[in-house]
């Protein structure tokens, strides 16, 4: 995982090492704090392009919107910011993770009434999130016993620093059990995500994918949704329990980081063949051309170019 040297840290690129964050910043101590995390690849016709970092964008300032927080870059400062960041850095194949923090400031619970906020914006190199193998023969998952918080206390439509408490020791605990991820259930027993990817499964030809009030509104179950609109095929939004999810003949999750990820073993039990479904790998391996811009068909303006 080579990182890039350079950042953006409130408006201007710095050298890593020369952007400083104080000890008294309040978002370190109590997790208040909004992030993305972006993909840029490249693309078949030379350099590099983003995908739906407009999206995501929107998705982070909708991130402050929930805990109130005001920054002072808009959309298009921001789109341009992760831009230059990958630039600067030589990158046209990276992750990108923009991420905003209450700052050095009171170190009450209480940050103020209006606290100041940092922004950055940081890029790394990422192979596959849940590693080659997961991804070629599909990955092993785990339910959790960690559940999702109620949707009084976390808010699922952020991307909330603070929030991923409960993602890490879902997934420190799943991966201690031997597994490559964790899914997580609500507090009413039904399947809602994994611990960064969204969940679909598929059974008899018909797919599902879990509802908006208990997830992650992902980016990518979204491009996932779109796609499988313009093939004819129409995903059904509903809630599910764990035993239709072991016995569904295709599992796989979507996320920016993992991509489009087939499941081939949850808590012991083979799904389907236990291997990669075929309309999975479909799905996989037409996403992998998307965001290369191979297939210009779908979604127009999802690729940022990196100039
Ligand atoms: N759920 C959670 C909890 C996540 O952290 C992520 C990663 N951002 C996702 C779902 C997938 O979202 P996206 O496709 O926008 O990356």
């Amino acid at each position: 995982m080579a990182r890039g040297n350079y950042c953006w840290y409130n408006g201007k690129i710095f050298a890593v090492e020369e952007a400083k964050v104080s000890l008294f910043t309040h978002g370190l101590h109590y997790g208040v704090g909004a992030f993305e995390g972006i993909r840029a690849y490249k693309q078949k016709k030379g350099g590099g392009a983003v995908f739906r970092l407009k999206e995501h964008i929107a998705r982070l300032l909708e991130s402050c919107k929930i805990l109130d927080l005001k920054i002072p870059y808009s959309i298009d400062d921001l789109c341009s910011a992760s831009i230059a960041t990958c630039k600067k850095n030589g990158f046209e194949e990276c992750y990108i993770r923009p991420i905003v923090f209450t700052a050095d400031g009171p170190l009450g619970v209480h940050p103020g009434a209006n606290p100041p906020v940092d922004v950055a914006v940081l890029n790394w190199e990422w192979g596959s999130y849940l590693g080659d193998k997961g991804v070629n023969e599909g990955a092993r998952l785990k339910i959790s016993s960690f559940v999702r918080p109620h949707v009084n206390s976390a808010m699922t439509k952020g991307k909330i620093t603070g929030q991923y408490v409960n993602g890490v020791m879902a997934k420190r605990e799943a991966i201690a059990a031997g597994y490559d991820e964790a899914l997580m259930l609500d507090a009413d027993g039904f399947l809602t995500e994994g611990t960064g990817e969204n969940l679909f499964i598929i059974r008899d030809g018909a797919v599902k994918t879990t509802p908006l009030t208990s997830i992650l509104n992902g980016i990518t179950r979204q491009t996932v949704i779109q796609y499988l609109k313009t093939k004819g095929i129409s995903v059904t939004e509903t809630r599910f329990t764990r035993d239709e999810l072991w016995c569904a003949d295709e599992v796989f999750l979507t996320g920016t980081a993992a991509e489009i990820t087939p499941v081939r073993e949850i808590d012991g039990r083979l799904i389907g063949a236990g291997k990669p479904g075929p309309i999975t790998a479909t799905i996989r391996r037409d996403y992998s051309d998307i965001v290369r811009g191979n297939l210009p068909e779908y979604g127009k303006g999802w690729l940022t170019p990196i100039a």
